[in-house]
């Protein structure tokens, strides 16, 4: 089997890295990159193509005043696996799966228990509505990947936190009392936390813990039979993932999203994705003092660094 080394590294240092990618790419057109803000992975058929990359891209980061984190950088095989951003990366069988990372799902579940400890004195109706959004939040960052165990796992831990809550407040009644105060029959599902309210037409509904382990998966990228050395796939899933929250970031068809469109979601100054974790301006080609107006054919996008250099730029010409 194949072992595909994976160079991971997030930065000391929080700034843009800009240029990066492209740099890496020109000292080896065979090197997979994927960049999110200050964190990035590098994947290579060798580690020996990796090792050279490293050296490579700790000079171009001095040349910047930056280092690798030491601590962080590490080279590893794809059969070992990584965490990037949240979600663990790992070849099963010279397949690439993507999941939600252990210490993310840890903390989660963690943060969840605090949430619903912190809550003792609340009725069942603020419990739910404290918790809908967070447990949604959750399953939308981690939907698009193979997280139904993980799904399944944090609907469990939620229930017993949920259960010792219910049985805290009344240390008198027996299971089943708790069982038919807290928890109803809805879908079938015998132990969904959920209770009556009326609404503000004194109508009846059923206020139901959002169930997390029902949440569809939605897989963006079809993962082929046998992960490639540069694992292409790899870098799909995270182009389209980024591509996908920067079309969610503006309302459809709005301006700002018919400008993104139009440049084809890259940055027209540097090519990169227009959302890889960086600021974003919109710019004036025509400059508004020169009678430039707000038309979607005189804006762009284009990431913060891209702008102010494309400010000096202009500057400059305007100096000659
Ligand atoms: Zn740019």
């Amino acid at each position: 089997m194949r072992s595909v080394p994976t160079l991971l590294s997030p930065l000391l240092a929080n700034i843009g890295l800009h240029g990066l990618e492209n740099y890496i790419k020109s000292t080896n057109p065979k090197l997979g990159v994927v960049r999110y803000a200050d964190d990035f992975i590098v994947t290579a058929r060798d580690k020996g193509s990796l090792e050279k990359a490293q050296i490579q891209i700790q000079q171009w980061l001095s040349e910047r005043g930056l280092n690798l984190s030491e601590e962080k950088t590490l080279i590893t095989s794809m059969e070992d696996g990584f965490d990037f951003l949240g979600f663990n990366h790992r070849h099963y069988n010279g397949k690439l799966l993507i999941k939600p990372s252990k210490k993310k799902v840890l903390d989660f579940c963690k943060r969840i228990g605090r949430e619903i400890t912190a809550m003792n004195g609340s009725e069942q109706e603020a419990v739910i509505k404290r918790l809908n959004p967070i447990l949604r939040g959750f399953s939308n960052y981690y939907k698009g990947v193979v997280s139904k165990e993980t799904f399944g796992y944090i609907k469990s831990r939620t229930w017993r936190y949920l259960w010792s809550w219910a049985k805290r407040r009344h240390p008198n009644k027996n299971t089943k009392w708790v069982r038919k105060r807290y928890f109803k029959t809805i879908n079938g599902n015998k132990w969904t936390f959920a209770t009556t309210t009326s609404d503000r037409r004194g109508k009846q509904k059923d206020i139901i813990l959002y169930p997390i382990a029902y949440t569809p998966i939605e897989r963006h990228v079809k993962v082929k039979g046998e992960a490639s050395p540069d694992d292409p796939s790899l870098q799909e899933y995270w182009e389209k993932r980024h591509q996908k929250y920067g079309k969610s970031h503006w309302e459809k068809n709005s301006r700002n999203y018919k400008i993104a469109q139009s440049q084809n979601w890259k940055c027209p100054i540097c090519g990169e994705p227009l959302f890889n974790g960086e600021e974003l301006n919109t710019h004036h080609i025509v400059p508004v003092a020169q009678g430039g107006q707000d038309d979607i054919e005189n804006l762009q996008h284009l990431h913060h660094t891209c702008h102010k250099q494309e400010h000096s730029k202009t500057k400059s010409t305007r100096l000659k």
